[in-house]
């Protein structure tokens, strides 16, 4: 029989309905290790009544939780950092696991998550607000950030780490109480953090995670007594989420998918470029929303670009990714049925007429034969009407796009439905210098294939990659999770009257 997880609720891990009540059918899904294809546990799928518990406790926690001194809270926060570090082998070892990302990315991944938290340990500074002395003759005006209430996030399962801490330590840190609801394809690692943040002396209800799917997601985003919803994930769903979450009422920020375009000018080094984006494109299999999946190829430079990349790709160390193996680049993909769909798009190129310069579609790796894996995929000439070009795959499969010039490069990445990410490789600083001021894309890489900001910038697409107001982290995590109060004063001017005004001293 295989493990049953359950969720976290009001400080506690607690069994699923399904569990407990003695039915043996409840919504189950199971969660695979992608490298072996085996089944290693089962996820329950809430109901609407078990998500309406876990927003029950973080509603009963919020009043107290909001008044808590800014300081205690970031003192919470420095604990969990310390026990996160403390346990990051274990956290990756987890998140490689379920994933399949290689150990070293899932060390990564947690860093990225980790440096959330520590901007979080700021949060007296960020919640300092402004003040104006006399704005009027004897009137003073100041502006404070207050928590919304309670708050949801609702997770994909490519950073099962990384995409949760981009909410919940902004959110809790700035006196919001929180309901997790992480992928059902990898929810152990959200089930952990909780527990690290119940030791890190988190008051019970002030961190959730239900786990579950359409239903829990549903619960969250129509219950009167959540106030805001954070999403990341693919665009249909992102839609939805602002769209549903919008019409109850709620702040919504809703992160979609990509399509990020590295842009090679002719004079760009060839051997940085190639590697640089062979670790954009084909690490963690291109499951990433920030991976390169085309390559623009800008004149004379696409065979030599081609010819290079494709030795690359037929070369490409895959495995396991376990923790002591060392120089893997690449792992299985999350599941079969991901993989299955990723395969589809590959053939479907070929139907398509791009050229299939290097196929992975047959790899299997010796000894995990039942594993998710597909080789690394290269196909040139590929044109922008073709679905490889416009649809995302989420898959080791790079695409180049021969254009003439920089103009048709600009215009090409401007005219995609998607603004996530995108770079530019080049010597030329001033082709750099328009690039990054006429693309219209969120977040820009000069030289630098995944330009993902840090925790203390802000991060978030463009166009259909995002919607809503805000991005995540940063400045505006910080903005998306507090709302703004402005009071203007005037006190009683005549001193004599002061009396009236004294503290009672019996
Ligand atoms: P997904 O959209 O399938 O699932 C995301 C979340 O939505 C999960 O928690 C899932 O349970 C829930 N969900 C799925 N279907 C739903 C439905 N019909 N109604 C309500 N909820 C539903 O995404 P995924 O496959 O887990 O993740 C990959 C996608 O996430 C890619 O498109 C990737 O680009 C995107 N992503 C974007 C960013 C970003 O920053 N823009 C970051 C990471 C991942």
């Amino acid at each position: 029989m295989l493990k049953a997880l359950g969720h976290f609720i009001g400080g506690t891990m607690v069994a699923a309905e399904a569990d407990t009540d003695g039915s043996p059918c409840g919504r189950w899904n199971e969660v695979f290790e992608p490298a072996t294809g085996a089944a290693t546990a089962r996820v329950p799928l809430a109901s609407r009544a078990e998500t309406g518990k876990a927003i029950a406790a973080a509603a009963a926690a919020f009043p107290k939780w909001a008044e808590t001194p800014p300081l205690r809270r970031a003192r919470i926060m420095f604990k969990f950092k310390e026990l996160i570090e403390r346990h990051a082998d274990e956290l990756a070892a987890l998140i490689s696991r379920e994933h399949g990302k290689v150990f070293s990315d899932a060390k990564g991944e947690l860093t990225r998550g980790l440096e959330v938290v520590e901007f979080v340990c700021g949060i007296p500074q960020l919640l300092k607000g402004e003040f104006t002395e006399q704005i009027g003759t004897g009137i003073d005006s100041w502006s404070m950030r207050q928590p919304l209430g309670v708050c949801a996030g609702i997770t994909p399962f490519n950073f099962p780490a990384m995409v949760p801490m981009w909410m919940f330590p902004v959110a809790i840190a700035c006196g919001n109480t929180f309901v997790l609801k992480p992928s059902e394809r990898d929810p152990s690692t959200s089930l952990r953090l909780a527990e690290l943040l119940a030791e890190a002396g988190l008051p019970a209800g002030v961190f959730n995670v239900v786990n579950g799917d359409k239903e829990a997601v549903d619960t969250l985003l129509t219950d009167p007594r959540v106030a805001a919803v954070s999403f990341v994930g693919s665009t249909p769903i992102a839609e939805y989420i602002y769209a549903t979450g919008a019409a109850h009422g709620k702040r919504v920020q809703a992160l979609g998918g990509a399509k990020n375009h590295m842009v090679v000018l002719p004079d760009a080094d060839l051997e940085q470029t190639v590697d640089n984006l062979v670790g954009a494109a084909y690490g963690s299999a291109g499951e990433r929303c920030m991976a390169i999946s085309v390559a623009v190829a800008v004149g004379g430079i696409a065979d030599p670009l081609v010819e290079r990349l494709a030795q690359r790709a037929r070369s490409l160390k895959i495995g396991a990714g376990r923790r002591g193996e060392a120089d893997t680049e690449m792992g299985p993909l999350v599941t079969r049925a991901h993989l299955d769909k990723v395969r589809a798009y590959v053939d479907l190129g070929v139907a398509e007429g791009a050229e299939l310069v290097v196929d992975g579609r047959d790899f299997k790796l010796a000894g995990h034969e039942q594993g998710f894996f597909l080789g690394g995929c290269l196909f040139d000439r590929v044109r922008p009407g073709m679905r490889i070009y416009r649809e995302e795959i989420f898959g080791p499969v790079l695409c180049v796009v021969r254009v003439p010039d920089f103009d048709s490069a600009i215009e090409l990445i401007n005219a995609h439905e998607f603004g996530n990410g995108t770079a530019i490789f080049t010597r030329n600083g001033n082709a750099a210098r328009e690039f990054a001021r006429r693309i219209q894309v969120g977040m820009v890489g000069i030289n630098v294939p995944i330009p993902v900001p840090m925790a203390f910038h802000s991060f978030g697409g463009w166009k259909r990659s995002l919607f809503g107001d805000h991005s995540v982290h940063g400045p505006e995590g910080v903005r998306f999770y507090t709302r703004l109060k402005t009071v203007t004063a005037r006190w009683p001017t005549d001193i004599g009257s002061v009396n009236s005004f004294m503290m009672p001293t019996h």
